[in-house]
């Protein structure tokens, strides 16, 4: 197990603040600040293309990195503007028909429906919603009910932007692979919460951000793409990073997964950016998130115990984003009184996932998303400032 004392001598930020807004964008460690800082210092003292010139390995370390950490090739990475960016690429390369099916599930992202409603409109395909289990998560029981030869897509979140859940995505992946349909997940608060090995999952698309799970910094996500998915879909938008261009009215889509990318990118974002995976795998994954969900169950538990609050986490096993709700208190001035004291959290609302809020008549919730380097006396002044909020 690492050393929880080094984690937090690297992060700065833990003097500062107690941050519970790691599925918003976690405090950065040391070496990432350092890696992205010094990029940009080498652009400004040689060049912007001279510094990439220089740092080439670094900046090619991310495809790699990102390979190892979630069991693919490097092949089979794009690396993209952020995680909505990464998953549109995917999506709207797929060819949808009058009548096709996509099935998602109730605690999907704003940012995904959005696009799901716009193709709709646009195709004629589907949007359908797979019901939830008992634990409020989805069923695959029910999805494998739905299935038929219509269903073109199932794409959904791992673990949603506002709570606990995590979602079955292995067992998901079981139906869609023996149906034969394109499995699109969304992984973007799941990667360097949680272990996810795309071979397990059997995906063949999954989206993920730098700045939340991974401590990396804004502005730099990627796509993971299934190696024989690559070669049947063209992006919607392509240019001379995606495609050559080998004659006057000919242009020829790259091989690997860099055809979901485009040229111009924050590369001093990609070096921090591989700086931060490299200092998760050194970390290691398994301990990280062992240490997360631990953390989590503990902020649960002492929650529980204090009148007015209201545990709102769905899901049969929970990860590291804690969700609650107190009562006659609006889930906004709760963040803002707790920023007052320098306790960092969020709030989710139906701005970010609306079925979900809506099937469970919550128009708001606090979140308190957690992170390895957080600390057992931090969840204790958490809960106590809390305790003393509700006294006023
Ligand atoms: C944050 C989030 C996204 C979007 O990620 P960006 O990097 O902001 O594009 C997508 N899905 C889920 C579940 C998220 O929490």
């Amino acid at each position: 197990m690492f050393s929880l004392t080094r984690v937090r001598m690297d992060t700065p930020g833990c003097e500062n603040v107690i941050h519970f807004n790691n599925a918003g964008a976690a405090l950065m460690p040391n070496p990432v600040v350092s890696a992205t800082v010094g990029h940009l210092y080498l652009e400004s003292q040689i060049g912007g293309y001279e510094a990439a010139a220089a740092n080439l390995d670094k900046i090619e370390r991310a495809y790699d990195a990102a390979a190892s950490l979630i069991g693919c090739s490097r092949d089979e990475i794009a690396i993209t503007e952020n995680a909505t960016r990464a998953w549109d690429m995917a999506f709207y390369s797929i060819p949808f028909q009058p009548g096709d099916r996509i099935l998602t599930c109730t605690s999907e992202y704003a940012s995904n429906y959005i696009a799901f409603l716009q193709v709709a409109r646009r195709t004629g395909a589907v949007v359908e919603l797979i019901p939830n289990d008992q634990h409020g998560q989805v069923s695959v029981w029910k999805l494998q009910e739905m299935m038929d030869e219509k269903v073109k897509l199932i794409a959904i979140n791992h673990i949603p932007t506002n709570g606990g859940l995590i979602n079955p995505a292995e067992e998901i992946g079981q139906v869609a692979r023996e149906a034969g349909v394109l499995y699109l997940l969304d992984a973007c608060q799941s990667i360097g919460q949680i272990p996810v090995y795309v071979e397990e999952i059997g995906c063949d698309f999954l989206s993920a951000t730098s700045r939340k799970y991974l401590r990396g910094p804004r502005g730099v996500g990627f796509l993971y793409v299934y190696q024989e998915r690559i070669s049947q879909f063209e992006p919607p938008m392509v240019d001379l990073q995606a495609a050559d261009w080998v004659t006057a009215d000919q242009y020829r889509l790259k091989e690997t997964a860099r055809r979901f990318e485009t040229w111009e990118s924050n590369v001093a974002g990609r070096v921090g950016f591989a700086a931060a995976l490299d200092y998760l795998l050194d970390l290691g994954i398994e301990d990280t998130s062992a240490r997360l969900c631990t953390l989590a169950e503990n902020l649960r538990q002492k929650l529980a115990s204090i009148p007015g609050v209201t545990g709102q986490d769905l899901g049969e096993q929970k990860g590291g984003i804690v969700t609650f709700t107190v009562a006659d208190w609006d889930a906004a001035a709760i963040k803002q009184k707790l920023a007052e004291q320098k306790i960092n959290v969020s709030i989710s609302t139906p701005f970010s996932a609306r079925l979900d809020m809506e099937e469970r008549n919550l128009p708001g919730v606090v979140r308190a998303s957690l992170h390895y380097y957080n600390s057992e006396p931090e969840i204790e002044t958490f809960c106590t400032a809390l305790e003393n909020l509700l006294l006023l």
